[in-house]
């Protein structure tokens, strides 16, 4: 190699998580994540998925710890490529009750980092999805698991009801 040409470290394949831990695993189960920055799905060992877990494309935190936005842009693919169960909070801006629950579900989405993603949709910028879903009342939980709805509960919840809830399926 001549002198003085770049060195970079050696990649990973685009899409796949990276940690701060390096211990060998042993054999487990694959586990896909949206990344909450650039909606790269990656897929990576799930002892792996930790507070220090990257995504392989932008690099960015893929467990921030904190609720991430839904638009109708990356809806689907968070509802479909995340292996871990998605808890939509479907809420609005000028809605009391949801400003209410706001603290108390960013405190779920600290502590549920590794165990569900915590997202956020406002109803007010994204009628649509509102409507497809046939939201009535805000704020609604939804909970998807392989795509598909399994769970939803309208109502602001605190956070014990929230840990509850989410932590029994929904
Ligand atoms: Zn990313």
């Amino acid at each position: 190699m001549p002198k003085g040409s770049p060195v970079s470290p050696p990649g990973r394949p685009k899409g796949e998580y990276r940690s701060a831990q390096h211990e060998g695993s042993p054999v487990s189960a694959h586990l896909r994540v949206v990344c909450p920055h650039c909606d790269t799905t990656n897929r990576g060992l799930r002892e792996r998925l930790d507070a220090g877990a990257n995504c392989g494309s932008c690099k960015q935190a893929l467990l921030p710890g904190r609720p991430l936005e839904l638009t109708a842009a990356n809806f689907d693919r968070h509802v479909a490529g995340n292996d871990l169960p998605l808890v939509v909070d479907f809420w609005a801006p000028w809605c009391g009750p949801c400003r209410m629950m706001a603290p108390a579900y960013e405190q779920a989405a600290a502590q549920l980092a590794r165990e569900a993603r915590i997202a956020k949709l406002d109803t007010e910028s994204e009628p649509g999805l509102a409507s497809r879903f046939g939201i009535r009342s805000i704020p609604t939980l939804v909970v998807f698991r392989n795509g598909r709805e399994v769970a939803r509960q309208s109502g602001a919840m605190d956070l014990p009801g929230l840990l509850r809830w989410i932590r029994a399926g929904g």
